[in-house]
């Protein structure tokens, strides 16, 4: 009991009752002082704005989470706009390049940020997991959801090696904030595999395994071995991976997501929220669906997998044949329209939407391409910064009422265009989400337009809160397919009224909620759904419908079952 009352789920600090205080022996440990929750936040605010650096911020963050993880919580929902920056992207990024350095600042108390799981120690992989088990503050406690990476492309800065723990950790924090998962059952896995990036090496202070990364068979062999023991030990955790080099990615992916509750957020979660921006989009537009042309500046590997899941939607909500669907896009890529007779050898995933019907003509420059195409929507996932120009802007408003801009790479400096430049040169006829956040625009008129933002956050959340309370024996796409239409359809009146292809960001919990109803509607209609308590409230066979009682239930039930940050009086209740 002594350590849990030292765990910082239990802890309270200065708002321990007078009664807890006697029963765990905690008089003269603290101040006498018994606060609110509401008193200590405004003092962790005060610290926090005092530090005069990002990652400074984000180590005050760090060790507020692993001391007392209900106020770190309360910061994060009191603030989010102030916060997520902090503990995700951007600051995320500075933390994980610095990680070996800020770590003795980390995990204070004997907590620990997550498990790293070293290639050495998989003969011992078992007894690792029962120490992690034995660290829970309570024996009841199992996870619920992993977030694994081996940390070999970490957001855009490559192999950081173990510094990749910084983004399952962050990660997270975003699924309890934005979902409400429950922190305790939040398990952040770092595969230590060594790095093949030669400042880590080369850097004494370099917390990770010393030496170069396996080869191919070793590596999924390894996977193999840490997967199956995870899943012996707690069978019912949803794994998603994160941030494994893209070759890997792909087939991590494919071998595992029939053998377990597991997706990836790279590729699906982007998938899924660029889709719902088009779909809203196309709303918007207000043309048959149909008569839509996509032109995807970029053809790597998400703006093939986001061109992929896009096509589901034509198919899906249609009625295109998978053939008529696939027609609608032209690949882009730095040799220019990506077409069968190029003369190139093309890569395998381009093959599949390399066009037939170009009559021998190639289209190596992009306004040349636009005009051959006349698309209705441009969507940029090339990395090359500022290529939509002006030129290229004005010639979509000049082919279309409304034209559709996704500038999606990330960060802003290698964003196609920007929200400012994307409505100057299409006199704010455009309809825009871009991958990185860009400022509201002020028009001539004094009125403020907001940009759309396709970020992962508004799907993840709720596709793992929907998969933990439903858990299908397998995430299919047809379930990534109805977390993007929920999200689309999540938009409030007023929303929609200003135009708005995402809902506002403030509004994630909410929005999360029907994201993870949609996901267990789902996976109830394709029988995969395997927790009693949803099969109970919706049976198979039968449909909730938005606006029903039946999804009123679901929602409640989703609602319900959302962590919140606040103190019990019961410490039991806390363990
Ligand atoms: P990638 O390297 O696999 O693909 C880049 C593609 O761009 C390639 O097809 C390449 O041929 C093409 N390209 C490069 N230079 C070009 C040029 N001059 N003209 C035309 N095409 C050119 O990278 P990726 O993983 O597919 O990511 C691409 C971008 O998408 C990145 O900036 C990434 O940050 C962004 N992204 C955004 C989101 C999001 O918004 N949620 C999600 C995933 C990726």
């Amino acid at each position: 009991m002594t350590n849990n009352i030292r765990s910082s789920f239990v802890a309270q600090g200065t708002a321990t009752s007078e009664a807890d205080r006697d029963a765990y022996k905690l008089r003269g440990l603290m101040p006498a002082v018994v606060e609110t929750l509401e008193k200590q936040a405004t003092r962790a605010f005060e610290q926090l704005r005092n530090k005069t650096s990002d990652l400074e911020k984000y180590i005050f963050l760090a060790w507020l989470r692993n001391t007392n993880t209900r106020l770190f919580y309360k910061l994060v929902m009191d603030s989010p706009e102030e916060i997520m920056p902090l503990i995700y992207t951007p600051t995320v990024g500075a933390a994980c390049v610095n990680y070996s350095h800020i770590y003795p600042f980390l995990g204070p108390n004997g907590n620990f940020d997550g498990l790293f799981i070293s290639i050495d120690d998989l003969p011992i992989i078992d007894q690792i997991i029962e120490n992690y088990k034995n660290s829970l503050p309570s024996s009841e406690i199992s996870p619920d959801i992993a977030v694994v990476t081996d940390g070999s492309r970490i957001l855009g800065l490559g192999d950081l090696g173990v510094g990749g723990m910084g983004i399952p950790v962050g990660k997270l924090q975003l699924y309890v904030a934005a979902a409400g998962i429950d922190p305790r059952k939040t398990l952040p896995i770092c595969l230590d595999f060594g790095t093949n990036n030669q400042k880590n090496l080369d850097d004494p202070l370099y917390i990770g395994l010393r030496r170069n990364r396996p080869e191919d068979p070793e590596f999924y062999q390894a996977v193999d071995t840490v997967l199956a023991s995870l899943n012996k030990a707690f069978p019912k955790m949803l794994i998603q991976f994160e941030d494994f080099s893209s070759e890997h990615a792909f087939e991590l992916l494919d071998r595992h997501r029939e053998r377990y509750l597991s997706f990836n957020d790279d590729i699906q979660g982007t998938g899924a929220v660029i889709l719902s921006g088009f779909i809203n989009a196309v709303r918007e537009v207000g043309i048959p669906a149909k008569q839509h042309k996509l032109l995807f500046f970029g053809a790597g590997s998400a703006g093939v997998g986001v061109a992929k899941q896009i096509m589901d939607y034509f198919v899906l909500e249609h009625g295109m044949t998978e053939d008529e669907a696939k027609r609608l896009f032209w690949l882009n890529d730095s040799k220019g329209l990506v077409t069968l007779d190029r003369g190139d050898k093309l890569a395998q995933h381009k093959v599949y939407f390399a066009r037939d019907d170009n009559e021998g003509k190639q289209f190596k420059d992009l306004k040349e391409t636009i005009k051959h195409v006349r698309p209705t929507a441009l969507i940029g996932l090339s990395s090359q910064g500022g290529v939509f120009t002006p030129e290229i802007l004005e010639l979509l408003a000049e082919i279309n009422e409304r034209p559709i801009v996704f500038p999606l790479s990330n960060p802003a400096t290698q964003a196609e265009c920007s929200f400012e430049q994307a409505m100057i040169h299409t006199k704010g006829k455009v309809l825009f989400a871009s991958g990185t956040a860009f400022p509201r625009y002020k028009d001539e008129q004094g009125v403020e337009h907001v940009p759309g933002q396709g970020n992962n956050m508004y799907i993840f959340p709720g596709l793992g809160l929907g998969a933990i309370l439903a858990r299908p024996s397998r995430i299919t796409d047809t379930i990534i397919y109805a977390s993007a239409a929920a999200l689309a359809d999540s938009l409030t009146e007023n929303e929609r009224k200003s135009h708005l292809l995402y809902p506002r960001i403030d509004r994630i919990r909410e929005v999360s909620a029907v994201v993870a109803a949609a996901v267990c509607r789902q996976a109830v209609k394709e029988n995969l759904a395997t927790e009693p308590e949803i099969l109970s409230i919706l049976p198979v066979g039968e449909t909730a419908e938005v606006g029903t009682p039946a999804w009123d239930e679901l929602i409640k039930h989703v609602e319900g079952n959302m962590w919140k940050p606040v103190y019990e009086t019961e410490i039991i209740s806390r363990m």
